[in-house]
């Protein structure tokens, strides 16, 4: 019935001439259905109406649902053949064409299909030809423009637009429209047109960059530039047009050549002298951002600077640039925010089967009960009990773990390498001042060790649990890739939080436009940059400049490959990618020396890989200075002001596919002459450090009362250990009723450190550790009702060398979990063997939780699993009302969101996505049936919420959670008799259960005052911005003579065009007329 209609209306327009006023009769029609083939009159007119209201129908159009409804009933092809048929006439009459254009635009604008519709229509050209005509009358011209611009939107289009020198025209209408006799509304309704034209083909941009445009915008865009502060509009207009030709190489090239930039650059600089220029400023610098020409890293090779043959020969080496790069799944639980929230609902497992039904163990049961001496609690007598003597170490499973600390007990321990490998570094003078930052332990040891011993004899500060003589021992043990010969003076020495909170630091205004500045600059001025290398992770012979920074990286932890000064007081720095592998570079850590106090440095890490950071929201990096250190003042500090984090023009060295990085870049101002300072993306926290704090820890317990034992996982690639630790309390007698308890205590499994560049899960850790084995009546009770195995470092290698992401194999440890290497991937392995193990004897853990840190969220919060929750998110056609599950494994998050006032229980979610279905969380909930399985994210910068609102987060708050957590297992233990009851109905509150409340995928920060621009697209126009700007010229499309359309007069001609109600095209006044009020006398239902 309707096509009828628009055929119906076909004949209308061809037959009459007042064809607009029958395109408002479709209109009309089409949306109110009310008007039968009957309802037409002879000349195609609804009968009975005036042309009156049917002009305001026609100019109401504007609201999308009613011009959607309209395109779906064949209107613009409608419209098309009106405009072909007018058009054609020797003579055309523009009373018609000029509002069948604008209909045309408004219209084509939301049709998709308009340019393939066009086409077939013959419209294109037939525009083109009308804009050849017209191109002294500015309503016309523009009006052509519009609707060629909509036209465009198909990439065929635009192409035989291009093919038939539409370019040459539209492109010649601009200098026709100088200074003097244009509006600069239209002039810029006119750019913005050819930039759309232009957008879409490669062939058209070329052919614009052959003909030499791009010079001839870049000196227009001078020209209107230097007419003074006016004109905004029209400027705005050409550096779109910029934007639109810099799409491609050639383009960008051109404006390189043309000196583009220089001129952008100096143009912004005046407009920043005035207000209201923003825009322009703010286009401009995306287009230098653009044009800067891509440059490489310095670097040799992309491949990182450590590399370790893998067992099984070069050939087990993984293909790195077949991996996907930036799309690829990299992110862990961490990432899942980056991606809009229909992507992640399409992540969400939605396969019942998958979710529900454990997938056959990954290897053989035989294969189990190696791992039962990891429950030394089950074998132990504890004969000890009976005779109350002192323990005997020697009775339990670990045996070789205490040779170091009695070492240095005695104090003659040797400080003998026990690696093969280990490169003897050129021994660095200690003669310059005892603030000399790291300490040798290889070389001249006894020398040293005095030099030590006098310096903690001194200066020593107290740190709990911390002793600088064990951590010595312990670092002597650890195996790096290259052979690591010298200690961090921060990790040696010991930190204490400092006194006090420090908050979030202030983003200054507009930093990063000023920071792009100074980049560009670097560009423009290239002779005064010095460009000179200071540190070569590769070369140790490097010779730097006595009055340079002096740079070093070469330790446990440490990550920093390249130094590069670039100015006086400014230093480009290159990431170390993680060991054996091109990427993933975000963790630093290096120390910094020779500086001069008081003078503000400005450092640049100049190839992040991650495309936002909290850097850019309030975050700093922390410094630790020796000297400060041996005043007593041993902090870790938040420091550094300028901070900003954005994109950059760097690419890879070698033609790796990756061609984004981001630039992380602060400001430090260094307090004291000749210190020797240590810089770091969050507070290090090495794997010799954790080995001698298990040490203090298993001194400082009474083995009376907690059975503390720290045994071997397995060995790593390195040939480092993974240390387990188990935490019970002994049993109170050697009673039968005792020692059932103790066997029948539930197990709670906590791991950490699986990703290196997350140092702020191994504080959580120390938290959890140091509590658990303290005297706290709250950790007696715990260890009482729970045996705790934690795994604290379940990537030791990649912790030792510095990497961000990765063990030695170059893979993401926990993407693993599903079917994890033996020989790869040993730790994430014998975890599960161990969990496995503890399945299969009826001891699956009541709780499992992996810390993590999370570099792009506030807070600390729980990543979880469940079933329904999933279902219920993904939009799952599954039934769930039959589905069973317990809703326990919110009792934790719930519990901890009182606790912990770092804690977010909003930011948690428990939701079981197929891009995570091999981490650890989801492979043990789903494979072990361990319902309350979590990642615990903590945050590298702050709280947003709670009392640490506004405020960074240190060790201290670090540690304040990790205890939390354990203290929030006390609400479990009410539960563990019906646990182990076998009744599986946890009694935990149902009502809690809100499945649609907290699921927190969208960015949680608020927007930045200075917008964090990192695409350099050009913003596209709207639909609505297109509407406004037909209409103006519609407005004054009566008039041949623009120049004389004063202001006033245009907006009394849009009042008279516009009534009032119709011009708001608001949703309210069309439900008015569904509703049958009348406009204009007429009844319409
Ligand atoms: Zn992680």
């Amino acid at each position: 019935m309707e096509t009828y209609y628009v055929s119906r209306t076909h004949r209308a327009y061809a037959q009459v001439g007042i064809a607009s006023v029958c395109f408002e009769a479709f209109f009309w029609t089409s949306e109110t259905r009310l008007i039968s083939p009957t309802g037409f009159s002879a000349d195609g007119r609804p009968s009975g109406w005036s042309e009156e209201p049917a002009a305001s129908l026609c100019l109401s159009a504007g609201t999308d649902r009613r011009i959607h409804y309209m395109i779906s009933k064949g209107g613009s092809e409608a419209l098309l053949v009106a405009l072909v048929n007018a058009g054609r006439s020797f003579s055309p009459s523009y009373t018609i064409l000029l509002p069948l254009l604008h209909l045309l635009a408004k219209v084509g604008h939301r049709d998709r299909r308009i340019g393939v519709k066009a086409e077939e229509a013959g419209a294109v050209l037939l525009t083109l030809n009308l804009l050849r005509h017209n191109t002294q009358h500015g309503s016309r011209a523009a009006a052509c423009l519009w609707a060629i611009q909509v036209f465009c939107s198909s990439v065929s289009t635009a192409n035989l637009i291009g093919a038939n020198h539409g370019l040459d025209v539209i492109y010649g209408l601009i200098p026709q429209y100088s200074t003097k006799h244009l509006h600069t509304i239209k002039y810029v309704r006119l750019m913005s047109c050819v930039c759309l034209c232009l957008s879409l083909t490669e062939a058209n941009v070329s052919s614009v960059v052959s003909k030499g445009y791009v010079s001839g915008l870049l000196r227009l865009y001078e020209d209107w530039h230097s007419k003074g502060s006016e004109h905004v509009a029209i400027r705005h207009g050409l550096l779109r047009c910029l934007h639109k030709v810099t799409h491609s190489t050639a383009g960008r090239q051109a404006v390189l050549c043309q000196g583009g930039i220089r001129l952008l650059y100096e143009t912004t600089q005046t407009c920043l002298l005035s207000k209201g220029l923003e825009s322009l400023v703010e286009l401009s610098v995306q287009l230098m951002r653009k044009c800067l020409p891509k440059t490489p890293l310095p670097l040799t090779s992309d491949q990182s600077a450590y590399n370790f043959p893998l067992p099984g020969g070069p050939h087990a080496v993984p293909e790195m640039d077949a991996e996907p790069d930036e799309s690829s799944d990299e992110s862990d639980d961490d990432d899942a925010e980056d991606k809009p929230e229909a992507d992640y609902d399409d992540d969400l497992e939605t396969d019942l089967n998958k979710l529900r039904l454990r997938p056959d163990p990954d290897r053989p049961k035989e294969l189990l009960p190696q791992y039962s001496r990891l429950c030394p609690e089950l074998l132990h007598d504890f004969q000890e009990l009976d005779l109350s003597s002192e323990p005997d170490e020697s009775s339990t499973a670990s045996s070789s773990s205490s040779s170091d600390e009695e070492a240095v007990r005695l104090n003659s321990f040797p400080f003998r390498c026990s690696r093969r490998d280990r490169r003897r570094s050129t021994a660095r003078s200690d003669s310059e001042t005892e603030a000399k930052g790291h300490t040798e332990v290889d070389a001249e040891e006894s020398h040293h060790r005095t030099m030590i011993d006098k310096l903690l004899e001194r200066h020593g500060a107290c740190i709990p649990h911390h002793d600088p003589r064990l951590y010595r021992a312990a670092a002597a043990k650890t195996t790096s890739i290259p052979g690591f010969s010298i200690l961090a003076f921060p990790d040696f020495w010991g930190h204490l939080p400092p006194p006090g909170h420090e908050p979030m630091a202030p983003r200054k205004p507009n930093i990063q436009r000023h920071k792009v500045f100074e980049d560009v600059r670097r560009f423009l001025n290239a002779d005064d940059i010095i460009g000179q290398i200071v540190f070569d992770l590769e070369d140790s012979s490097l010779q730097c400049p006595s009055d340079s920074l002096k740079f070093f990286s070469k330790f446990e932890c440490g990550n920093l490959r390249k130094a590069v000064q670039v100015r006086r007081y400014e230093y480009d720095l290159i990431l170390n990618a993680d060991a054996n592998c091109n990427q993933h570079t975000q963790w630093f850590y290096f120390e910094v020396s020779n500086m001069v106090a008081d003078v503000p440095y400005r450092f640049n890490v100049i190839n992040c890989e991650k495309s936002n950071s909290q850097f850019n929201y309030g975050m700093q990096p922390v410094l630790y200075s020796v000297r400060e250190a041996l005043e007593g003042r041993p902090h870790w500090l938040r420091t550094g002001t300028e901070i900003c984090y954005f994109r950059n023009h760097f690419c890879p060295a070698r033609g790796r596919k990756r061609t984004t990085f981001y630039t992380l870049t602060f400001t430090i101002t260094f307090k004291h002459n000749e210190d020797v300072c240590y810089m770091a993306y969050h507070y290090p926290h090495t794997y010799s450090a954790l080995k001698a704090h298990l040490k203090v820890l298993q001194n400082s317990v009474d083995p009376a009362k907690v059975f503390f034992q720290q045994q071997n996982l397995c060995g790593t690639l390195a040939g480092n250990w993974c240390p387990v630790v188990t935490i019970t309390a002994c049993p109170a007698s050697r009673g039968w009723r005792d020692m059932h308890q103790l066997r029948n205590r539930p197990c709670i499994v906590l791991t950490g450190r699986v990703h290196p560049g997350e140092s702020n899960a191994s504080w959580m850790m120390k938290g959890t550790l140091e509590f658990l084995c303290s005297s706290d009546p709250v950790a007696q009770s715990l260890r009482e009702a729970f045996v705790f195995k934690l795994i604290p470092m379940l990537n030791p290698d990649g912790v030792i060398n510095g990497t961000n992401r990765c063990d030695l194999n170059s893979k993401d440890l926990n993407r693993q979990w599903s079917k994890p290497d033996p020989v790869l991937s040993p730790t994430i392995y014998h975890a599960k063997g161990f969990l496995y193990y503890l399945n299969s004897i009826g001891r699956t853990p009541l709780v499992f939780c992996d810390y993590h840190g999370h570099s792009r969220k506030k807070n600390v919060f729980l990543y979880g699993c469940s079933l329904k929750e999933t279902l219920w998110q993904s939009g799952s056609v599954v039934n769930t009302a039959g589905l069973k599950e317990d809703p326990g494994y919110r009792t934790i998050p719930k519990t901890l969101d009182r606790l912990a006032p770092a804690f977010s229980f909003n930011s948690c979610n428990y939701l079981v996505e197929k891009s995570r279905s091999a981490t650890a969380r989801v492979v043990v909930w789903r494979e072990m049936g361990v319902l309350r399985s979590y990642t615990m994210e903590s945050t590298h910068n702050g709280c947003d919420q709670g009392i640490y609102k506004g405020l960074q987060i240190g060790t201290r708050e670090l540690q304040e959670m990790g205890v939390k957590f354990c203290h929030s297992l006390l609400s479990l233990t009410k539960d563990t008799k019906a646990l182990y009851s076998r009744t599986n109905h946890i009694d935990v509150d149902h009502n809690i259960l809100d499945h649609k409340s907290h699921n927190c995928f969208e960015d949680d920060e608020p927007p930045c005052v200075e917008e964090i621009e990192y695409s350099t697209d050009c913003p596209t126009l709207k639909g609505t911005d297109l509407d406004s700007d037909v209409n103006s010229n519609m407005a004054s499309s009566d008039e041949e003579d623009e120049g004389s359309v004063g202001q006033s007069q245009q907006s009394s001609m849009k009042s008279r065009l516009f009534p009032h109600p119709m011009r708001q095209a608001s949703s309210e006044a069309l439900s008015e007329k569904r509703n049958g009020v009348s406009i204009n006398g007429q009844i319409i239902s």
